[in-house]
C-alpha cells in the first residue's frame, strides 16, 4: 500500500526573520516560477524598534546579492570603502589594499544593521511569504516526512509543519536540535562598538589594526567612522562605562594619530565574541544558513558576508528543483557541498587572523609585521586577500 502524501503548512519555514532569513525569503518569494508558500517565523514583535548599533562591512558580492533581491537600492547610507589600511601596533609592517588596484568601484560597503533590517522587513511585508512576528519558535523536529516547528505566539502554542525548515535564528536561539552538534571556542574577547568622529576626513579609507588584545577597525560610516574595538570582556565593560572624553583619550592611544584626533563618540554596546559552528548545516527536512551555521569573529566582516551567500545558495538549491522535491536529501546535499569549501575557508581564515594576531607571544610580533610587508608588496598575495573578501574561498 502507498504512504498516504503528506499535507505540509509550508513549502519552506524559515525560522528567524534577520537579516539572513529574511534574504532567503526574498529570493525564494521573487525567484520561484511556481509561487512557493514560504513562511518566517520572527521572535521580535512587529513594534520593536530595531536599535542595535551594529555597522556591517559589506563585500562587493554580497551588494549584488542584495541588488537582486531588490534591497541593495533602499540602503541610502552605505559608504563605499576604497581602501583598507592593514597595521599592528607597537611594530613596522603594513599592508593597502585599494579598490583601484583590484579594478572595482569599492572593495566593500559599510551599512548600519538597523536600516538593513528596516528595510529587509519592508520587503517581506510586501512579497507573498507569510511573515509571523511575535513567534517565538520553542522547539524545531527534523524527520524524513516532514519538518515540524512549534512556537509560541499571542499567547497560543502552535505548529506547522514543512517540506523544509530553515534555521536563521543567528545560533543563539534554539539550544538544542535533534542531529546538530555545536563546536565552539571562546576567544575571551568582546567588542565594543560605537561611531566616531575623527580630525581628518576618511576619502572612504577603512583601518583594521591588530593589537594584542584583539583587532580595532575603524569603517567609514557616512560622515563618521563606525568603530569595533575588539579587547578583553573586562576592558569591553569598563570602556562602556567611561564618560566620553575618557573614552575618546583611550581610543587616541589605542589607535594612534593616524586620523588625527578623535572628536566625538555615538552610544556605545558590546558584543561577546566567539567562533561557533553547528554540523551538519542540514538535516532531515532541515537546512541550517547564517549565523544558525556559523558565528564567527567579526575581525574581517566576514560573518553576515557568509550568511548572505549561504541563503543565496540555499535558494538556488529549492528553486532549482521540483516543489515535490524540496527537503529531499538529494537537494540538502547539494546546498551542504556546495557551501563547504566557502565556510571551511572563512572559518580557518577568521580564526587564523584572531589567534594568530591578537597575542604577545614572543617572536610572532616580527613574523606578522614581514606577513604584512609581503602582503603590501606582493600584487597576487594582494588579490588573493581581495578576492577572498569580495566572494569567499571560492573567489
Ligand atoms: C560587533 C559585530 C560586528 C560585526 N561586523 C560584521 C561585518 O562587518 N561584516 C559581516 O559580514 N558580519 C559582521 N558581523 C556578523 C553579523 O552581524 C552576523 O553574521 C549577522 O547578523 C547574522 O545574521 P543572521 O540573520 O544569521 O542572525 P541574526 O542577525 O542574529 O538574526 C537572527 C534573527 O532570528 C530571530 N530569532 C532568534 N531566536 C528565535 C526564535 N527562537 N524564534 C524566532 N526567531 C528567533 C532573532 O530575533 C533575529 O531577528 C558582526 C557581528 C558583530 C557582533
Amino acid at each position: 500500500m502507498n504512504e498516504p502524501e503528506h499535507t505540509y503548512d509550508a513549502d519552506v519555514l524559515i525560522v528567524g526573520g534577520g537579516p539572513v532569513g529574511a534574504v532567503l525569503a526574498l529570493a525564494l518569494a521573487q525567484g520561484a516560477r511556481t509561487p512557493l508558500r514560504v513562511t518566517v517565523l520572527e521572535a521580535q514583535p512587529d513594534s520593536a524598534p530595531r536599535t542595535d548599533t551594529r555597522t556591517l562591512a559589506l563585500a562587493h558580492g554580497s551588494r549584488l546579492i542584495l541588488e537582486r533581491v531588490g534591497i541593495w537600492q533602499q540602503l541610502k547610507s552605505a559608504t563605499p570603502i576604497t581602501r583598507i589600511h592593514i597595521s599592528q601596533r607597537g611594530s613596522f609592517g603594513r599592508a593597502l589594499l585599494s579598490a583601484e588596484q583590484a579594478g572595482l568601484p569599492a572593495l566593500g560597503y559599510v551599512i548600519s544593521y538597523a536600516e538593513l533590517q528596516n528595510a529587509l522587513q519592508a520587503a517581506l511585508r510586501q512579497c507573498d511569504a507569510q511573515y509571523l512576528t511575535g513567534a517565538q519558535v520553542t522547539a524545531l523536529l527534523p524527520g524524513a516526512a516532514a519538518a515540524q516547528v512549534q512556537f509560541a505566539r499571542a499567547g497560543a502554542d502552535k505548529t506547522l509543519s514543512a517540506r523544509l525548515a530553515v534555521l536563521a535564528d543567528g545560533g543563539r536561539g534554539l539550544k538544542q536540535i535533534p542531529g546538530i552538534v555545536r563546536e565552539s571556542r571562546d576567544y575571551q574577547q568582546s567588542a565594543v562598538v560605537c561611531q566616531v568622529s575623527t580630525a581628518l576626513p576618511h576619502h572612504n579609507l577603512a583601518y583594521e589594526r591588530f593589537t594584542d588584545e584583539g583587532p580595532a577597525a575603524l569603517l567609514p560610516s557616512g560622515d563618521a567612522y563606525a568603530l569595533v574595538w575588539t579587547t578583553t570582556p573586562q576592558r569591553a565593560q569598563a570602556l562602556l562605562a567611561l564618560p566620553d572624553a575618557e573614552f575618546l583619550a583611550q581610543l587616541q592611544a589605542h589607535f594612534g594619530e593616524r586620523q588625527g584626533a578623535f572628536l566625538s563618540a555615538g552610544k556605545r554596546s558590546s558584543f561577546a565574541l566567539g567562533l561557533q559552528q553547528s554540523k551538519p548545516i542540514t538535516g532531515p527536512r532541515l537546512a541550517l544558513i547564517g549565523n544558525a551555521a556559523q558565528m564567527l569573529h567579526p575581525v574581517a566582516g566576514q560573518g553576515f558576508n557568509m550568511g548572505l551567500r549561504d541563503a543565496w545558495e540555499l535558494a538556488q538549491a529549492t528553486l532549482a528543483c521540483a516543489p515535490s522535491d524540496i527537503g529531499e536529501p538529494a537537494m540538502l546535499n547539494a546546498y551542504a557541498a556546495g557551501r563547504r569549501i566557502d565556510t571551511q575557508g572563512g572559518v580557518f581564515f577568521t580564526d587564523l587572523l584572531v589567534r594568530g594576531f591578537s597575542n604577545a607571544i614572543p617572536g610572532l610580533r616580527p613574523l606578522r609585521a614581514l606577513a604584512l610587508s609581503a602582503l603590501d608588496a606582493l600584487p597576487p598575495a594582494k588579490s588573493f586577500v581581495v578576492r577572498r573578501m569580495i566572494f569567499g574561498a571560492k573567489g
